[in-house]
């Protein structure tokens, strides 16, 4: 089926987060630049990343899917998304300013996962040290 390049304006904000897309089409969104670190790649050393992986119900919906360079996919490794962003503070603004087409929530359990870790930091503080 033909795909109407309606959307495809490059705005990220306006892109259908429902529409199912091929990995031509995830990578042509995100300008070939991994989400994470910004760097630019080719179909080569792009792989498509799923927020929510697809074994935890995760589907293939735009608002699912991001490009990731392969060296990021790696550092990401089995970490969760959350808990990757929330490990590397350059790939969490990175993202946040790059992949505003995902699903809010996606964002949302990021920061969650942030504040939890900043009040168990607090909580674990031993007192008289540091
Ligand atoms: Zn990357």
């Amino acid at each position: 089926m033909p795909v109407s390049d309606e959307g495809f304006d490059g705005s990220g904000a306006d892109w259908p987060r429902h529409a199912s897309l091929t990995r031509e089409q995830v990578f042509a969104r995100d300008h070939d630049c991994c989400v994470y670190c910004g760097v630019e790649g080719t179909p080569e050393t792009l792989s498509v990343d799923h927020v929510q992986p697809r074994v935890r119900g995760g589907d293939h919906s735009a608002g699912n899917v991001v490009t990731a360079c392969t060296a990021c996919n790696a550092r990401k490794a089995h970490r969760r998304h959350a808990e990757f962003l929330a490990d590397e503070p350059e790939a969490w603004r990175n993202f946040r300013a790059r992949a505003r087409y995902v699903w809010p929530r996606h964002l949302a359990a990021v920061e969650e996962e942030l504040a939890r870790r900043s009040r168990t930091k607090r909580e674990t503080r031993a007192p008289g040290r540091g």
